[in-house]
């Protein structure tokens, strides 16, 4: 999720909030039992909205009208380019609103709003287009089978899917589900993060607005246990589609596997990032900022452990901490910040534990470690050295501005440490050297790699884990097969 470079020029203004019911069949309705639920704005933990607060009987409602619409409505039945044409109508409007948008990101989410703009948004426009782009290039193919028989097959859309998505990119995630839904002639139920369901929301409406037909897509707020858990065990609903932790898709699974649902999971990690000493050390040093610091480290891939080849440790260690402390941190309204901060008290609290266990296990503090102000959940960037295999932050997953470094020697060695985790959801490499680049992107057991970078997304390359990081990919075509099902016709001939 590379930023840009081009920021507005002075404090941008808080938007308005205007969505914050269910959008339920083409309707903004109140939750069933009235009730509401605070979002908060990170920078000060200050509300700013009463959202409904979705549970049972608003899922219902919402599988109701996804379930009317894609058994008996125009959606799936839609000449597909027309589908196509309707999408790329959301994206411009979402491009007409986005500075709109990226506000509304920052106000709920406490992001940067150099990052909203020039990644999230962006990102956002350009997933829809390109899953447009698909509407009507779904195809099935012609089998030779043995005897007098014609048989082929066809991509149907799955059914009515239940979209459960975090709150580290809330339009983005939205738009990663929405997309090859959409394309393939799906409707949706989403439940949006409880920390983020602002721009959801208002995606929603601008859906409505572009003439996505009602029930095609609906928008429950609330919580997890609830509303979440009540949209995975409907049997109404063909396939769950969820980004998070892996404790909560375990749970997801179980309760999933009782209808037979589809799933894919995109899942955590703790993602290795190798810099060989033949590397081009301004690049891996910036690069290896921005993998870890980016989006407060609330990133599913950050590039949590950094891995420094002994013979350029202690030069690196020394160049990336200069560029730590000079990370701007403050107000997420000023296009100046780098830093926002975490979402909440929760994830707040959780790291600065994980601050302590670094401290505990005997790792060495190098910068940060701390609080950042005495308003809002904001943390220093942290940098710990001398970091081991087996401490708590070499292992498990922080979701937060916390860099573990750790020294390696030789290129077999780092192969099998890098791997030694449950995890595999990303991982890169630093080296001038293309072809040990390849060989070493070959052994890494990680969904993506990048060679030379970091974050680099596109909507038309596939994303997902490898072992406990994921099921299935998100993304390009890949991503757009998750959401349809074979069929095979045969046909006799004589
Ligand atoms: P995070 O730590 O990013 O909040 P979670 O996995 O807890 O990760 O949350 C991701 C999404 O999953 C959120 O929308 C959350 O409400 C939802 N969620 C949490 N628990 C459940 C559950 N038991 N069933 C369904 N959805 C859940």
């Amino acid at each position: 999720m590379a930023t840009a470079t081009e920021k507005p020029a002075k404090k941008v203004a808080r938007p308005k909030i205007r969505q914050t019911q269910c959008f339920i069949g083409g309707k903004w309705l109140d939750a069933a039992s009235g009730k509401t639920f605070d979002t908060i704005h990170p920078a000060t933990e200050e509300v700013i909205a009463k959202v409904a607060e979705g549970d049972k009987a608003d899922i219902d409602l919402a599988v109701d009208a996804a379930r009317a619409q894609f058994d008996g409505g125009e959606w799936s039945r839609m000449n597909a380019r027309e589908r196509g044409r309707l999408m790329y109508k959301l994206a411009d409007l979402i491009e007409e609103e986005a500075d709109e948008l990226a506000a509304l990101e920052t106000l709920d989410n406490g992001k940067p709003i150099n990052d909203s703009r020039n990644a999230d948004i962006p990102l956002v426009i350009d997933c829809i287009r390109y899953y447009a782009g698909w509407a009507d290039k779904i195809q099935g193919s012609t089998i030779p089978v043995s005897g007098d028989y014609f048989c082929y097959t066809r991509r149907e859309p799955v059914g009515v899917v239940g979209q459960i998505i975090p709150w580290n990119f809330p339009a983005l995630m939205a738009a990663w589900k929405w997309g090859p839904a959409l394309a393939t002639g799906c409707t949706i139920v989403m439940k949006p993060a409880e920390q983020t369901p602002l721009t959801c929301l208002r995606m929603a409406h601008l859906a409505q607005k572009a003439g996505i037909p009602d029930g095609v897509i609906n928008v429950v707020p609330g919580y997890g246990p609830t509303a979440g858990a009540a949209l995975v065990a409907h049997p109404g609903v063909d396939k769950i589609a969820f980004t998070g932790e892996g404790a909560t898709a375990k749970i997801i699974q179980r309760s999933a596997l009782e209808t037979m649902k589809r799933v894919t999971f995109e899942l955590g990690g703790k993602s290795p990032n190798v810099v060989f000493a033949d590397a081009d050390l301004d690049a891996a040093i910036h690069g290896a900022h921005f993998a870890l610091y980016f989006n407060q480290g609330q990133c599913c891939c950050a590039g949590s452990r950094l891995f420094v080849q002994d013979k350029i440790h202690d030069e690196f260690v020394d160049r990336l901490q200069d560029l730590n402390k000079s990370r701007r941190i403050g107000d997420p309204f000023d296009p100046e910040t780098e830093q926002g901060p975490q979402v909440d008290q929760a994830q707040f609290d959780k790291i600065l534990k994980y601050v302590e266990y670094g401290k505990e296990d005997g790792a060495k503090l190098v910068n940060g470690g701390a609080r950042h102000g005495d308003k809002g959940y904001f943390i220093e960037p942290t940098m710990f050295t001398g970091v081991k295999d087996d401490m708590r932050i070499a292992k498990e997953e922080i979701f937060g501005p916390v860099m573990s470094v750790l020294k390696f020697s030789d290129v077999d060695e780092i192969a099998r440490r890098a791997n030694a985790t449950n995890d595999g959801l990303a991982a890169a490499v630093w080296t001038r050297d293309i072809a040990k680049a390849h060989r070493f992107a070959n052994k890494l057991r990680a969904g993506t790699v990048w060679i030379n970078c970091y974050d680099v997304f596109d909507a038309a390359a596939p994303f997902g884990g490898f072992k406990e990081s994921g099921l299935g990919r998100e993304l390009g075509e890949a991503g757009l097969a998750a959401y349809t099902e074979l069929k095979t016709v045969t046909v006799a001939m004589n």
